[in-house]
């Protein structure tokens, strides 16, 4: 009877251990296998007396980019990665631009980051252009990176709101890129001179959708690379 009634106990952890398993590794949570050294910086783009560019709503840049930022830690936290973020808050991380630029780039360094994703947001004087573009450092480095993260924009996000499926990654002399010799890009994560863009951005589901896909392409990299 006592041996019964261990079992019952045993065959219900056993069972509850059945679904936890399950629903790890099917339900899309399950913990990635990646280096336990692995550290992304995500970069919130702006901040504090620094909203950067302005949609005709009157949202900053600097409010979507923590928006988005925040997003995509939680969702690399999720996966086990650990996260450095150089900005959490609506403040500015120094006084001036200069400092705010510095700073970022020491936490950058001393996070001793895997891969640097920097958010933003853009503007153009032409208003029909619309989607998410991706830029990297022009020494190289962080080209493999951008590729990929344009390619995956473009099928998930880019093709299915904006029908763009034609982003190349565009290199240049980007100091953010350039803080650290590790794999670094900038994702402009649509135009805010573009009222469909901007509606877009203002939505919770677009911007689940990016970090999402960004996410899993940081996840990628750093799988490959380990
Ligand atoms: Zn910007």
């Amino acid at each position: 009877m006592r041996k019964a009634k261990v079992w019952i106990v045993d065959k219900k952890i056993v069972c509850m251990l059945v679904v936890v398993v399950a629903t790890l590794s099917v339900g899309g949570v399950a913990v990635v296998n990646t280096s336990p050294h692995s550290v992304v910086v995500i970069d919130a783009g702006h901040g504090g007396f620094d909203g950067g560019v302005v949609g005709a709503s009157g949202i900053k840049e600097s409010e979507l980019t923590l928006l988005i930022a925040k997003e995509l830690a939680a969702k690399l936290e999720q996966q086990g990665v650990r996260v450095v973020m150089t900005r959490n808050t609506e403040n500015a991380v120094g006084k001036t631009k200069k400092l705010d630029m510095q700073n970022r780039k020491k936490i950058i360094k001393k996070a001793g980051a895997s891969l640097v994703v920097s958010i933003h947001i853009n503007k153009f004087s032409l208003q029909s252009r619309r989607g998410v573009q991706v830029f990297y450092d022009d020494t190289k480095v962080g080209e493999s990176f951008a590729s990929i993260m344009q390619t995956t924009l473009n099928e998930r996000i880019n093709q299915k709101y904006s029908s763009r499926h034609d982003y190349q990654p565009i290199a240049g002399d980007l100091f953010i890129t350039k803080c650290d010799i590790v794999p670094s890009i900038i994702v402009e994560c649509g135009f805010l001179s573009n009222p469909q863009d901007e509606k877009l951005l203002l939505t919770a589901q677009y911007r689940e959708e990016l970090a999402q896909t960004m996410c899993d392409v940081c996840i990628q990299s750093l799988q490959e690379s380990s």
